[in-house]
C-alpha cells in the first residue's frame, strides 16, 4: 500500500505542527511520498510565508532594501528548525536567494522558495529524501503545466525511492525557470505525485475535517460529508466549497486514485473521501449545499421570440464577443434571462446592453442585481422523489422568495436563485430540512 499526504501550510506552520505531521507519516508505513505547503498562518493575523516572499521580492525589483522582510522570512524557518533540535542549517540557501532575488530571477521563483525550504527541513526531520520539484515537475513552453514529461521523469525517480519529500505548488519552464501553479497549488503538486507512484490513496491533511454539508459560517457545526463523487465535489467546488485546488482533481481521477480530506489538528476524524462513483449511500438525500453572491440577471423580452430560429445564440453572442462567462440561461416564451457573474457584467455592462438591442432587437431588457445562488447537490436526488418539493416548501415557510431555478438533467443538483439578503436564510432552510430533520 502506498499513499501520497500532502500537508497544506496551517499543518506545517510552526514546530509544534511538525511534531503532529511526522506523527501522522509514521503512524503508517504506506506514508511514503510527502508534499508540503510552505509555513502558512500560524493564527489568523499571521501572514503565510508565501505572501512573505511575494513582498520581499517585490521590494527586491523596486531595487529598494528588503532586509527586513528577508530577516523576517528566515526567521520563520529558523524557529521551526531550532525547536526541532534539527542539525539543519540554511545558511547558504538563504545567500543563493537573496541573489537571486536581487538578480530577479522572478515571482514565481520567489514564491516557491517556501515550499523548497519548507520540504528541506521536513525531510531532514522525518530522515527522508528530497526531491527538488524543479528536477520532476514540467511545464511546457506556453505555461501549461506537462503531464506527458513529468509523468516519466518522476515516475521513474520516485521508483528508485522507499520515501521522499517533493515539494509542492512549482516546478520548472523548458528554459530551467521557476513556474508555480495558482495559488493552493500543492494541492495539484500532490495528485500529481499521487499518480505518478500509483498511489492507492492521496491523502490531503489540512485544518478541517473534510468537506462540510453547508458553509460554518452560515450553519455553525454543520454535519461532515464521509463521501463524495468527484462529480458532486465539482458542483459544490464551483459554488464555493473550497478545501481542495480544483486542479487536483484531474490527475488522480484520471489513475483511479481517490482523495482523503483530513484533518492534522484531528487525526482521529476520517474526514472526506472523494471517490469516482460509490456503491455507498449519502446520509441524507443531499451530498451538501454551497452557494455564491455576487450574480447579475439580464432579462430579455420580446414578442413572439419563441419562432424566432437563433434567438438564444445572437443573445449569447453578445456575451461571449465581450468575453463574459454565461451561468444559466432560463427562458420562457417570450423571454430569455442570462445569469452573469456581477463584476465581470458590470465592466462591460454598456457595450452588452448596446450589443443585444443591435443584435436582438428586444422589446425590452431588464437588469437585476444582487442575485445570490444556490447549489443543493446530491447524488441520491435522483432516486428520492419529492426533493424539489421539499427545498421549494423549505424556502417558502422561511420567506424566502426563489428567482430562479435550474434543474440539470444528471439530477445532481438544484440551482436556486434567490435575492442576496434572503442567502443566509435560504441555505438554513435547506439544511434544516434534510440534514436536521433528516428527510
Ligand atoms: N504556498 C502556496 C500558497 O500559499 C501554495 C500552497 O500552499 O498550496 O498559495
Amino acid at each position: 500500500m502506498t499513499k501520497v499526504v500532502k500537508f497544506g501550510g496551517s499543518s506545517l506552520a510552526s514546530a509544534e505542527q511538525f511534531k503532529k505531521v511526522k506523527e501522522i507519516i509514521t503512524a503508517e508505513d504506506s506514508r511514503r511520498f510527502v508534499v508540503p505547503s510552505a509555513p502558512g498562518k500560524r493564527f489568523p493575523t499571521d501572514i503565510k510565508v508565501t505572501d512573505m516572499l511575494y513582498g520581499c521580492y517585490d521590494l527586491a525589483v523596486k531595487g529598494m532594501d528588503f532586509t527586513d522582510q528577508f530577516n523576517a522570512i528566515k526567521e520563520r524557518f529558523y524557529s521551526i528548525i531550532k525547536e526541532l533540535g534539527l542539525d539543519l542549517s540554511l545558511e547558504k540557501e538563504f545567500e543563493v536567494i537573496k541573489a537571486c532575488f536581487i538578480g530577479k530571477a522572478g515571482r514565481d521563483y520567489a514564491a516557491s522558495r517556501g515550499e523548497y525550504l519548507n520540504s528541506i527541513v521536513l525531510a531532514n526531520y522525518l530522515g527522508y529524501n528530497f526531491i527538488d520539484a524543479a528536477d520532476v515537475i514540467f511545464f511546457n513552453d506556453q505555461g501549461q503545466f506537462d503531464s506527458k514529461k513529468t509523468k516519466k521523469v518522476l515516475s521513474a525517480r520516485l521508483e528508485t525511492l522507499d520515501n521522499a519529500v517533493v515539494p509542492g505548488f512549482y516546478g520548472s519552464m523548458p528554459n530551467d525557470t521557476i513556474k508555480t501553479f495558482s495559488r493552493g497549488g500543492s494541492d495539484v503538486t500532490g495528485s500529481i505525485v499521487a499518480s505518478a507512484v500509483n498511489a492507492d490513496l492521496y491523502e490531503n491533511w489540512t485544518d478541517v475535517s473534510g468537506f462540510l454539508t453547508c458553509d460554518p459560517r452560515i450553519i455553525k457545526n454543520p454535519a461532515p460529508i464521509t463521501t463524495i463523487t468527484y462529480r458532486e465535489l465539482r458542483e459544490l467546488s464551483y459554488m464555493g466549497a473550497t478545501v481542495l485546488h480544483e486542479d487536483a482533481i484531474f490527475p488522480v481521477r484520471k489513475a483511479g486514485i481517490p482523495i482523503n480530506i483530513r484533518n492534522t489538528n484531528k487525526p482521529e476524524d476520517p474526514g472526506t473521501m472523494i471517490v469516482e462513483s460509490t456503491s455507498q449511500k449519502p446520509k441524507y438525500t443531499i451530498t451538501g449545499i454551497a452557494g455564491k453572491k455576487g450574480f447579475t440577471v439580464v432579462n430579455i423580452e420580446k414578442a413572439m421570440m419563441n419562432a424566432e430560429v437563433g434567438f438564444g445564440r445572437k443573445v449569447l453572442e453578445v456575451f461571449e464577443k465581450n468575453g463574459i462567462c454565461f451561468e444559466h440561461t432560463p427562458s420562457g416564451i417570450d423571454t430569455m434571462s442570462v445569469v452573469v457573474h456581477q463584476a465581470e457584467f458590470a465592466d462591460k455592462e454598456q457595450e452588452i446592453l448596446a450589443g443585444l438591442h443591435r443584435n436582438c432587437h428586444p422589446d425590452s431588457i431588464e437588469i437585476e442585481t444582487d442575485l445570490a445562488l444556490i447549489a443543493v447537490v446530491g447524488r441520491a436526488m435522483k432516486s428520492n422523489r419529492g426533493t424539489a418539493g421539499r427545498i421549494f416548501s423549505a424556502l417558502a415557510h422561511a420567506h424566502v422568495n426563489v428567482k430562479m431555478i435550474d434543474q440539470g438533467s444528471s439530477e445532481l443538483n438544484i440551482i436556486i436563485g434567490v435575492s442576496e439578503e434572503d442567502f443566509e436564510a435560504a441555505n438554513k432552510a435547506i439544511y434544516d430540512i434534510f440534514v436536521e430533520t433528516k428527510l
